[in-house]
């Protein structure tokens, strides 16, 4: 009963639980919402303390991923899988093939693709079972590498918060700090550098500091990245780190970045708001790795998928109106704005299309 309300509460439409015991598979798989298409979010294997903590983190990891979804104009729903096993040492073939097969029963319901502890080459035997995989390696036609996209998509986010806060979006005149050089950091500081602009960064890993550096970056400590004087603040390493005690610090204009849950909690959003200090919503600026698994559908190509990370552009401005619209802070803006959608496409009715209409034994006769 205590899952039923956790369930009820989080809105959730299906939870699977998948097992098998000669490989000992223990997952989940999450489906929030697939009110505007089949729900898409990767896997994630992690060493979960307790079965409890990994219901939660599958709960909130597919709720996030239909808002994401949602606010990206997307035509997907929200869902996500956990695996419980420690990645270094309980992979093996079998147990991917057996999770593969539970995705095969859900009928493309859900559908996967690559998260923390999952890689390339585990992708290739979920793949054997289940079509319903996106992510795959380019030699199947799959996207690859996301992150030079989600980079390019997060500059179009940085575009429009640049827009409606200095009404200008030229990168060359503003400056930015980037906290993390690693996958989609680098890509960013190579993209930010190429159009003029000065870039600040950190990392815990001297090697890709030292790759930035090489790109013409400035390299600041760890802790100092806080107190940087720059415009932008992008977030490209961990979560939570707009916060109490870092906010009092800043003195950027703008916080836009592509890591998933900057903001410790709401009330940093709000505070954000008080001190007018711009956020754009992480979800919105980052969904390139998203939009740019979604476009496997299709069929892939670089220049679809750059179109798309442009749209990244507009959904965050309209953010920002929505947020103005509403008088609230641009956090809540981006859940409304994906809630709005969600309800205003999941009602709508479309006039009858005048299908032939087949009467059984009324079929006339060719000869007739
Ligand atoms: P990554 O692991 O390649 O890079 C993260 C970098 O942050 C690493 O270089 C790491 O050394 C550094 N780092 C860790 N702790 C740090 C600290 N305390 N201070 C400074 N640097 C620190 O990951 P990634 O794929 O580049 O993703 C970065 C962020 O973007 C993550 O939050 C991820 O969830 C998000 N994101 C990535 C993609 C994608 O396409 N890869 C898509 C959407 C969102």
């Amino acid at each position: 009963m205590e899952l039923f309300n956790s369930v009820h509460e989080s809105g959730h439409e299906q939870i699977v639980f998948c097992h098998n015991k000669d490989v000992d598979l223990r997952a989940i798989i999450a489906i929030h919402d697939t009110t505007l298409g089949p729900a898409l979010g990767g896997t994630r294997m992690w060493p979960y303390a307790t079965e409890e903590e990994a219901l939660q983190d599958v709960l909130r990891l597919s709720r996030g991923m239909t808002y994401k979804a949602a606010v990206s104009g997307l035509n997907l729903g929200g869902g996500k899988a956990v695996i419980i096993g420690d990645p270094r040492k309980d992979k093996s073939e079998a147990l991917f093939r057996a999770f593969g097969r539970f995705i095969d029963s859900l009928h493309g319901r859900y559908i996967t693709a690559e998260d923390v502890g999952i890689d390339v080459n585990d992708m290739e035997f979920i793949f054997q079972e289940t079509n319903n995989v996106v992510g795959v390696h380019q030699v199947h036609g799959g996207s690859g590498d996301p992150s030079p996209y989600t980079a390019y998509g997060s500059i179009q986010g940085m575009k429009a918060a640049l827009q409606k806060k200095f009404g200008d979006e030229d990168l060359s005149r503003y400056s930015f700090a980037v906290q993390g050089t690693g996958h989609v950091g680098l890509h960013l500081v190579r993209q930010l550098i190429k159009e003029g602009a000065k870039v600040f960064v950190t990392d815990i890993n001297q090697d890709t500091i030292d790759d930035a550096v090489e790109l013409g970056a400035e390299a600041v400590g760890q802790e100092e990245i806080y107190d940087v004087d720059a415009d932008v603040f992008a977030p490209c390493a961990l979560g939570a780190i707009v916060n109490e005690d870092t906010i009092p610090r800043f003195k950027f204009k703008i916080v836009a970045g592509p890591a998933n849950n900057q903001l410790a909690n709401n009330e940093a959003g709000n505070e954000l708001e008080r001190r007018g200090i711009l956020y754009a919503p992480d979800y919105a600026v980052n969904a390139g790795g998203l939009m740019n698994v979604s476009i496997e559908f299709e069929g892939w190509n670089h220049e679809r998928a750059l179109r798309m990370m442009r749209t990244i552009y507009y959904n965050v401005g309209r953010i920002f109106k929505i947020a103005e619209r509403d008088g609230i802070p641009s956090w809540q803006a981006a859940d409304r704005m994906a809630e709005e959608r969600i309800e205003t496409l999941g009602k709508l009715k479309i006039p009858h299309l005048g299908k032939p209409h087949r009467f059984p034994g009324r079929e006339r006769n060719a000869a007739h």
